[in-house]
């Protein structure tokens, strides 16, 4: 074999990678958390999605899978019993751990964000991210999956990021001021998000 063959073969190997979602990061499904099931049916999201919303917890973060299955149960509950969510707020949350925990997942609108839930996933960091960000695995999790959602269809090549607090006055402390100053360093942060429908 010539070297521009097994150049030409590494290529086409690559691109299948891809195109089999190579870049999914490593997902927790909620059986793998042991998540309850929705109270109610959920509606659709519109696919391929334009927004991911950052969020915080506002709880403790986590480092490893044990302890970030103990608050994803935690969100659940809370947002179940609190916040009266029929489930999980969010379509995924990430550890500091790098690993994504599955919430409402890609095909499903995520809590009410009036003009956006329907084409918008939301991802949430889980932790309190005031005065310091997560560490560098979260936020190629974060990476991956959205490279994930590209190549699956489930996310427009032109999506953009924005931060619960800008599209939601009650929320103004979400994400932390920390993450949300890496956030604006991200070429993908969109400063006037604008409502589709
Ligand atoms: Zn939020």
């Amino acid at each position: 074999m010539t070297k521009d063959v097994v150049l030409l073969a590494a290529f086409a190997l690559l691109l299948s990678l891809i195109q089999f979602g190579i870049f999914c990061p490593r997902i927790i499904t909620r059986a793998q958390w042991g998540g309850s099931d929705p109270l109610v049916k959920m509606k659709p999201l519109i696919l391929p999605a334009f927004y991911f919303i950052i969020h915080q917890s506002f709880g403790p973060t986590c480092f490893n899978q044990t302890s970030c299955v103990i608050q994803m149960r935690n969100i659940q509950n809370f947002h179940i019993h609190s916040h009266k969510l029929p489930d999980i707020g969010y379509n995924f949350c990430i550890g500091q751990d790098g690993n994504v925990y599955e919430g409402r997942g890609w095909e499903v609108q995520g809590a009410d964000v009036s003009g956006f839930s329907s084409h918008s996933l939301s991802i949430c960091f889980i932790g309190s991210f005031e005065m310091s960000i997560p560490n560098f695995i979260t936020f190629l999790a974060a990476q991956e999956l959205i490279l994930c959602g590209i190549n699956k269809g489930f996310v427009s090549s032109s999506y953009s990021l924005i931060a619960h607090r800008q599209i939601s006055a009650l929320n103004s402390q979400c994400p932390g001021n920390a993450l949300l100053n890496e956030l604006k360093r991200n070429t993908r942060f969109k400063n006037n998000p604008q409502t589709i429908r």
